[in-house]
């Protein structure tokens, strides 16, 4: 994030800092390498991490996106890490998703689970070849698996970047998904260009601290933008993919779909993994798709923390964890 583990392109989850002041405390922790030790070695800590993480190993992640499957969900998997300066790492993040991806062909689970991946972990800040090229393979092993590939949005530095390499895969394999963030002055035209036949786009408000000069800092703006954008995409021949935890943009993206005669079926509704899982369970039983972020990975401290600050409910969760078992 948005939402793999370091926080070296800035500040994360930047608009809400005004609703949760604990938010840059949290943030601030999760630099501080003594408390990610703390963190990473107290007993207590698993439980709390197992919460919004699957696991480290791809064996943990099969596991959760089985009973997630078995309860009527989609999964989406992330294999945790971002902001990659190395051809090595990025290498060793492609060989994650390949594992990954014979897996969910080897359990039957390609059809319900596809892979979201982030360019940066994949070689972009060191050139856009490397990652159209390390994306490539894993689209074509999605593809080999019959899944698909939904390509994570970061910072705004790299939107123009992301794009281009969208389209490049799309020649290939035109069902790569996108990511669009309503908090960027520049969505709309992003999202009328994407709105088209046989287009992925899935629709968020966005997790990155950005300038003002490219994005909404006001809480109603970003939301009046959501609702924008998802018009826009349900107007269109695409297949739009809601991301959002908001009650209120949920009620009002099952109202413009009714609109826009979109059945359920054509359109979906994504919610990360520990997240409203009642919500998840509550429209799937209405007959939506719905699909679950499901993070895993070795580098979950960074995510982990993010999700801890997005809300003071979920710190206490953990606190009261801490506390319960010291
Ligand atoms: C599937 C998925 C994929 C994403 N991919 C990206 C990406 O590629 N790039 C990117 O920049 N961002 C991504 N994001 C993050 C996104 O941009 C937002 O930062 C994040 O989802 C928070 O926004 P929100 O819409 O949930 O609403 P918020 O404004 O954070 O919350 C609105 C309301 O939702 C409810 N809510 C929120 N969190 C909780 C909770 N923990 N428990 C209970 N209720 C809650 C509350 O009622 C809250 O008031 C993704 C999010 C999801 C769900």
């Amino acid at each position: 994030m948005w939402a793999g583990s370091g926080c070296s392109r800035g500040n994360r989850w930047s608009y809400s800092l005004r609703v949760n002041p604990l938010r840059s405390l949290i943030l601030a922790a999760a630099g501080n390498d003594a408390i990610r030790k703390l963190v990473a070695t107290t007993p207590i800590s698993r439980d709390v991490v197992r919460r919004f993480v699957a696991g480290e190993t791809t064996a943990e992640a099969i596991t959760v996106t089985r009973t997630l499957v078995d309860s009527g969900l989609t999964v989406t998997l992330d294999y945790l890490g971002e902001d990659t300066t190395d051809a090595e790492l990025a290498e060793q993040t492609v060989q994650a998703y390949l594992k990954l991806l014979d897996r969910l062909h080897a359990e039957n689970l390609a059809e319900r689970a596809e892979v979201s991946v982030k360019l940066s972990a994949v070689g972009q800040l060191l050139d856009e070849t490397l990652a159209l090229n390390n994306a490539s393979r894993i689209c074509a092993a999605a593809e080999q698996a019959g899944t698909t590939v939904t390509l994570d949005m970061e910072d705004h530095t790299t939107t123009d970047s992301t794009l281009r390499i969208l389209d490049e895969l799309r020649r290939t394999w035109p069902w790569t998904g996108a990511v669009l963030q309503s908090y960027l002055h520049r969505t709309l035209d992003d999202c009328a260009r994407l709105a088209g036949s046989g287009s992925r786009v899935r629709l968020c408000k966005g997790a990155y601290a950005e300038p003002e000069q490219v994005a909404f800092a006001d809480k109603h703006e970003i939301d009046v933008g959501y609702v924008r954008c998802a018009n826009a995409l349900l107007a269109g021949d695409g297949y739009p993919m809601f991301a959002t935890h908001d009650p209120r943009l949920v009620e009002i993206l099952s109202e413009r779909a009714k609109w826009h005669d979109r059945k359920p079926g054509s359109f979906e509704f994504q919610m990360l993994y520990g997240i409203r899982p009642d919500e998840q369970l509550r429209l799937a039983g209405e007959g939506h798709t719905v699909r679950v972020y499901v993070p895993y990975g070795e580098q979950w401290y960074g995510y982990l923390m993010r999700r801890l600050a997005e809300r003071p409910a979920n710190m206490a969760f953990f606190l009261r964890a801490l506390a319960s078992r010291s």
